[in-house]
């Protein structure tokens, strides 16, 4: 507890007027932050936001312990870039909390997410919900996490995420060394891979493909030209799906076997992070 005293200009005089402030450390495990209160706020103040205060009540009734401390700085990893390109496709900045919601099929892919989160931004972990959804005749389960960080999520608003974003995204800021690990993420939010064995005079003929779908034609236009600086290879093709939809579907291909061995080799790289399902499907197309 320290005391301290600022000068205030005081209203309606050309003088400055003198304010005790008392300041006081944030109860809530994992922030520590620093704030001001008036001594007669003493006894009642525990929490330097509204935000920790509610956190906090949260934690206590879900058992959240905090493991490790809370991020100061968002550091780009390998890891979180991942973490960004999953975000990127599969994932929400809700518009009035700073809150980050990401929902996968893949069970095993939203629990490294967790880690990650836990790991390099807050510290702690939450429950993992899951619903079944159905699209036309197939039902699966959905796997949704959420959390809520200020720092990370005006980091991702600063590398050029949008809240409710996904019609309007448009280019990202993301580092060249960790641009790979971007695009896996990327591919394994809302990418596939597929091979096609079409059978001719000249005989069997095998075609590539990797695919990348996006509400945002914007969005894949920058991701191309990206594609293409960073591994030096031909740019693929937009195309554009109305068919029954409220708002159109675009979806960014390559299928120039070039290409699409090149990408894969570029981001299939030493430490694999990549969803197991998919991981499968790669294989053959590297072979
Ligand atoms: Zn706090």
């Amino acid at each position: 507890m320290t005391l301290y005293t600022i000068k205030k200009k005081s209203p309606g005089h050309n003088g400055y007027q003198e304010v005790v402030r008392i300041i006081l450390i944030c109860l809530r495990e994992g922030c520590n932050n620093e704030f001001k209160v008036k001594p007669s706020l003493l006894k009642t103040a525990k929490y330097c936001s509204r935000h920790c205060k509610g956190l906090h009540r949260k934690m206590v009734e879900f058992g959240i312990k905090q493991q490790l401390p809370e991020a100061k700085d968002i550091i780009w990893t390998k890891r979180l870039a991942y973490v960004i390109g999953i975000i990127a496709t599969d994932g929400t900045l809700r518009k009035n909390r700073k809150t980050i919601k990401i929902g996968l099929k893949d069970r095993r892919t939203i629990k490294f997410i967790r880690k990650v989160i836990k790991e390099e931004v807050i510290g702690r972990e939450y429950a993992i919900y899951i619903d079944k959804k159905k699209i036309g005749k197939k039902t699966f389960l959905l796997h949704t996490y959420q959390f809520t960080n200020h720092l990370f999520y005006d980091f991702c608003i600063c590398i050029g995420l949008i809240p409710n974003k996904s019609l309007i995204l448009k280019d990202l800021l993301i580092p060249t060394e960790f641009f790979p690990y971007f695009l896996l993420g990327v591919i394994d939010g809302d990418g596939n891979y597929n091979t096609l064995v079409r059978e001719s005079k000249q005989g069997v003929i095998k075609h590539y493909h990797i695919r990348i779908v996006s509400g945002s034609e914007d969005f894949l236009i920058w991701l191309n030209k990206e594609v293409s600086a960073n591994f030096g290879v031909k740019e693929g093709s937009i195309v554009k799906d109305v068919k029954g939809r409220k708002n159109p579907k675009f979806t960014l291909f390559w299928s120039n076997k070039k290409a699409v061995k090149t990408i894969l080799d570029s981001i299939y790289v030493d430490d694999y992070i990549g969803m197991a399902s998919k991981k499968k499907k790669i294989l053959i197309l590297l072979k």
